[in-house]
């Protein structure tokens, strides 16, 4: 981009854009954290561009004046239901850049469609990079990703091939599911050949990952000190088969020669939500400083006292191509300004589980 005396100074919304993308990709943006103020202000002019260009949240904002929105006030943000990304996909589009339809996983009519356009997606793999460098502490130069997932190109949009490719944009990366099937053997293979001074990321949706350390049960692969197995995802269509997470370590420590359980990552994202938390070593989620969660009332949707469970909402001023303010469908706590042992002060996220039919009945959440 070229800036001559002529060019128009640039409108303070691309101030406020070009002020966002700084911060998140600033060094140690995780563990520097960041006045809630910032935080605050980010999500006011993220909640002005969406009533000014996205007439159907307008309507639903029903004249809440986006200056109103500041620090104490960021729960008067409305949130969209997620199932608004299932029903009135049209309804959730803000402006008019060209987008990719990110899609989640499931049956026909309850996919969720989400329009990313370029700057959207572009922040969300800075979010995935700032996790994984700051809570893996891994040099994006020298690390190699075995991705336990299809390309990007091969999954249709679906959400999660994204995330996963997020955590290997910038790293050697191999892909080992080819039309649905993973490639046992290959993969193996190529973690048998890691070199052990070299980084290693495991990447893979819960229930390939188990499959994984059961198939290396008899034959473990050395200790590598350097590598790691990131989750991402659920179990969806295996859900009868789901094990707790410490089961989950138990099985992947030794069969993949991890040096202890911290070597085990779950990484948090919904295809509404265009931000990443990473589980640090501690297997606390971490929210980036950006995001804003709180568990909300299922009735009400009035915030719940803090360490109380409630329906997570989240307020995420990143995503330009969709308001990135979304009640899901999870129940959860949020615990505010923990300072974790791993080093990072902010919001730890703890989901508890999906929001059942009954609850879903009697929820304030459908519009
Ligand atoms: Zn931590």
């Amino acid at each position: 981009m070229s800036t001559t005396a002529t060019r128009p100074a640039p409108t303070t919304t691309a101030d406020e854009v070009s002020a966002l993308d700084a911060w998140l990709s600033a060094t140690d943006v995780m563990r520097d954290g960041a006045a809630p103020e910032v935080r605050a202000a980010f999500l006011r002019d993220a909640v002005a561009h969406h009533v000014a260009h996205n007439p159907a949240y307008a309507r639903y904002a029903d004249g809440l004046d986006p200056a109103t929105i500041d620090v104490d006030t960021l729960d008067r943000i409305p949130l969209l239901p997620s199932g608004v990304f299932k029903r009135a996909a049209d309804l959730v589009r803000t402006g008019d850049e060209p987008v990719v339809q990110t899609t989640s996983s499931g049956t026909q009519g309850t996919v969720s469609r989400v329009p990313r356009d370029d700057a959207t997606l572009m922040r969300f793999f800075a979010s995935v990079t700032a996790a994984t460098h700051e809570l893996l502490d891994v040099e994006h130069a020298e690390t190699v990703v075995h991705n336990v997932g299809p390309r990007v190109d091969e999954s249709q949009h679906l959400w999660i091939s994204y995330v996963m490719s997020g955590v290997s944009v910038l790293h050697e990366t191999d892909f080992y599911v080819r039309d649905g099937a993973v490639e046992t053997e290959r993969l193996v293979a190529a973690l048998a050949a890691d070199d052990p001074s070299v980084p290693s990321l495991v990447v893979g949706p819960p229930p390939l990952l188990w499959d994984l350390a059961h198939a290396l049960r008899s034959h473990p692969l050395p200790a590598h000190p350097r590598r790691f197995a990131v989750t991402i995802g659920g179990w969806k269509g295996r859900q009868g088969q789901a094990v707790a997470r410490d089961a989950l370590h138990d099985a992947l420590v030794p069969s993949l020669g991890l040096h202890g359980v911290g070597a085990v990552r779950d990484a948090f994202n919904m295809v509404e939500l265009n931000t990443i938390a990473l589980e640090c070593a501690h297997h606390a989620k971490h929210c980036p400083p950006w995001l804003y969660v709180s568990a909300r009332d299922p009735r009400t949707l009035a915030p719940v006292e803090p360490g109380e469970s409630g329906l997570l909402a989240y307020c995420d001023p990143t995503p330009t191509s969709f308001p990135g303010f979304v009640l899901s469908e999870d129940f959860g706590w949020v615990d505010r300004d923990v300072a974790c042992p791993c080093g990072v002060t902010g919001d730890v996220l703890r989901i508890e589980r999906r929001v059942n039919r009954l609850e879903s009945r009697g929820c304030a959440m459908k519009i």
